[in-house]
């Protein structure tokens, strides 16, 4: 960051009607290093300042047309990113100096201009731009640490599909959105069949590569928009989605039993299959008014645990 002794070199649109003003000014600029760019009315100014981006603006007050309160209105109006004005004038007024501050002026020079102090001046602006474009950079950064964060702060640490904070959250936001709409939405649970025992028998980081791949296989089937995958807790997965009829449902739920099929993780210790299998509870409903997430968990489990004495390995379709 610049923004200590010597001055570097600008871009500086001079803004003045009267020819040797614009010349007395430009001479020493351009003197300097810097890179002058003139425009001798407040049309003229704005029709150039887009194209020749300043980093600063010199502006004239008294001009025919348009006025330098006028033009630095219409800059600052127009433009978000911040550009230095200075007004130059002969009147030294308060008001007026008053008036061009409030008309968006950064500081005020009274004609004629000393050269040192508008080297000085050009430095102070200089080195306010500078920690602006620092300061922009930085929450530009911050805004990035936030969004990180706040994908952190949804996610499930060891599955990566979104945690249980986040599931409920968005359930209750589609309860209301679909209440409202009065379309009909779904969720399935799924548990993981004879977990203990796999765990048991083959160790705990078998069984956490066992669930990363369940919920890794669980986020490739419902990536879509609407859909939502997410660890309920434990061995147990949610899967929010939109279906228009129960027969979509179960097409979805088949698809998860087949694709953990071709996954083939091998669990010898289960009786229901030698390899890894879920029981899925399923619920198809238009949320009504007073629907409450607790109530469509309640149900949806109730309808997993019919899964699970039926035999494991399938699904159970809960009553609306
Ligand atoms: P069921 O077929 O009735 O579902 O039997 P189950 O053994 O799967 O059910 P139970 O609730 O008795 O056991 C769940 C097991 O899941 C117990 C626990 O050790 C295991 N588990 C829960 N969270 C994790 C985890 O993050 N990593 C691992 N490796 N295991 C977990
Ligand atoms: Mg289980
Ligand atoms: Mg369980």
């Amino acid at each position: 960051m610049m923004i200590q002794g010597s001055i570097g070199l600008m871009r500086i649109l001079l803004v003045d009607d009267v020819q040797s003003e614009r010349m007395y000014l430009a001479v020493r600029l351009k003197q300097l290093g810097h890179t002058v760019a003139m425009a001798k009315s407040g049309i003229e100014a704005l029709e150039i300042y887009p194209e020749f981006e300043p980093d600063v603006v010199l502006l004239d007050i008294s001009m025919p047309e348009m006025d330098g309160f006028e033009v630095s209105k219409k800059i600052r109006q127009t433009y978000s990113e911040w550009v230095p004005i200075i007004f130059l004038s002969s009147y030294d007024e308060p008001s007026i100096i008053a008036t061009a501050i409030e008309a968006g002026g950064d500081d005020y020079l009274i004609k004629p201009v000393d050269k040192i102090v508008l080297d000085s001046k050009l430095m102070a602006m200089q080195r306010i731009a500078a920690m602006r474009r620092a300061l922009e950079q930085k929450t530009a950064e911050l805004a990035i640490a936030n969004k990180e964060l706040e994908r952190l702060a949804q996610e499930d640490g060891l599955t990566k599909v979104k945690n249980r904070r986040f599931i409920d959250m968005k359930l209750r936001e589609m309860i209301a959105t679909y209440g409202r709409l009065q379309l009909p939405m779904s969720v399935i649970m799924l548990d993981v069949d004879k977990f203990k025992l796999f765990n048991d028998s083959y160790g705990h980081v078998e069984g956490d590569k066992c669930l990363i791949a369940i919920a890794r296989m669980l986020s490739e089937l419902f990536s879509r928009r609407g859909e939502v995958v997410g660890r309920f807790g434990g061995e147990e997965f949610v899967v929010l989605s939109t279906h228009q009829t129960k027969e979509q449902l179960i097409r979805d739920a088949e698809r998860i039993k087949s694709c953990l099929e071709s996954l083939r993780i091998v669990h010898d210790f289960s009786d229901v299959s030698n390899l890894v299998t879920v029981s899925q509870g399923l619920l198809h409903f238009k949320p009504s008014d007073n629907e409450v997430t607790d109530k469509v968990y309640q149900c949806v489990d109730k309808a997993l645990y019919h899964a699970k004495l039926l035999g494991r390995n399938r699904y159970y379709l809960a009553d609306e």
